[in-house]
């Protein structure tokens, strides 16, 4: 170590350590530093070379510092100093090593720029806590606007699908109801019959009451159609006061008790609307599906036919296709 020391007092300290990040000073005996690299000028700021080591340190420091340097320790000695610079102070370790010529060789590095780096990284995990914050929140905004996305779609699709004024499947979703159905019924061999209901002399209500009370009439009939079909039979809004029942699996007979109890339903019900008191009766087509012979099409041909022959035998009833 002594060697090295003065091999190095004989050289030009700032070029040999250069590039070396622990700053290096060479001082007289009196604390005159004669020559620094650059990590040293780093720590004390100094931009002057008459500069002493003993305008660095603080007093408290300085006396220790100063006796030891100017005894001409022959052994190095370390120590903990708090540097004074033109930017504040800095918390370094010191070694000197003194040599035979009785300048010394200072060592000096800083403790402080462990705490620099403990407080930017510090600073980096507050940011990336931030950030991950901010990336919650995203994702739950996200999830907000997908729940929204989703319920504004599921309305869509009622809108689509479903009548305004009933809230019975529409004429589109009905009928594709009823295409579907003739598909599954041709495809396992199955029993299908569908009725056609309509609602007897309903221009007389929209006349005798307008067209308000008509459509809450209307509203009433489409409930207790609804409320009087059995499971897996689906009753849609057909036309203005026409409504297409599809009975899966179900034969005439099936269809007709059916068509005979809602006939018998809505000839008992009174429907209350604003203090009126209205009865209306139905008039029902049923069609049996042949399979093999007919088509969606040619089946609600034949209920609509059917419920023709009932409003001909006189209305309240119902009637089925050949
Ligand atoms: P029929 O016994 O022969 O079926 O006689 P009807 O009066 O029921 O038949 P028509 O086809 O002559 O008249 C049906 C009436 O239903 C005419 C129409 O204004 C009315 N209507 C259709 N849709 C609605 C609706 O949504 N609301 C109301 N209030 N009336 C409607
Ligand atoms: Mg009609
Ligand atoms: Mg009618």
């Amino acid at each position: 170590m002594q060697k090295l020391a003065e091999m190095l007092s004989s050289q030009d300290i700032e070029k040999i350590f250069k590039h070396v990040h622990t700053g290096v000073a060479l001082m007289e005996r009196d604390g005159t530093l004669l020559s620094w690299n650059p990590a040293f000028e780093m720590i004390r700021n100094i931009f002057n070379s008459k500069f002493k080591l003993e305008e660095l340190l603080p007093a408290e420091e300085k006396d220790r510092a100063l006796a030891k340097i100017s005894q001409g320790a022959l052994h190095h000695w370390v120590g903990e100093f708090q540097i004074q610079g033109d930017e504040g102070s800095t918390l370094c370790n010191c070694m000197a090593i003194p040599m035979r010529d009785g300048r010394t060789t200072l060592i000096v590095e800083s403790i402080e720029s462990e705490f620099a780096v403990q407080e930017i990284i510090i600073k980096l995990s507050k940011q990336v806590k931030l950030f991950r914050i901010e990336s919650d929140f995203t994702k739950k905004l996200a999830q907000n606007k997908q729940i929204e996305m989703e319920a504004v779609m599921a309305q869509a699709s009622e809108v689509a699908h479903v009548d305004a004024l009933t809230f019975l499947p529409n004429r589109r979703t009905i009928v594709r109801v009823l295409q579907d159905e003739v598909l599954r019924a041709e495809r396992y061999q199955s029993m299908l019959s569908i009725s056609i209901v309509d609602v007897d002399h309903f221009k007389v209500i929209n006349d005798t009451y307008g067209h308000p009370i008509g459509d809450e009439v209307l509203r009433q009939v489409s409930h207790q159609l609804r409320d009087h079909i059995r499971h897996p039979d689906v009753v849609g809004r057909y036309g203005g006061e026409e409504f297409l029942i599809i009975l899966p699996n179900s034969d005439a007979k099936a269809a007709v008790e059916q068509a005979e109890r809602l006939c018998r339903k809505m000839r008992e019900t009174v429907i209350h609307v604003k203090g009126h008191e209205i009865k209306v009766t139905l008039s029902i087509g049923t069609a049996p599906l042949r399979t093999e012979v007919d088509t969606w099409d040619s089946l609600l041909n034949r209920a609509d036919n059917a419920m023709y022959e009932a409003k001909n035998r006189g209305r309240d009833c119902w009637a089925v296709a050949d």
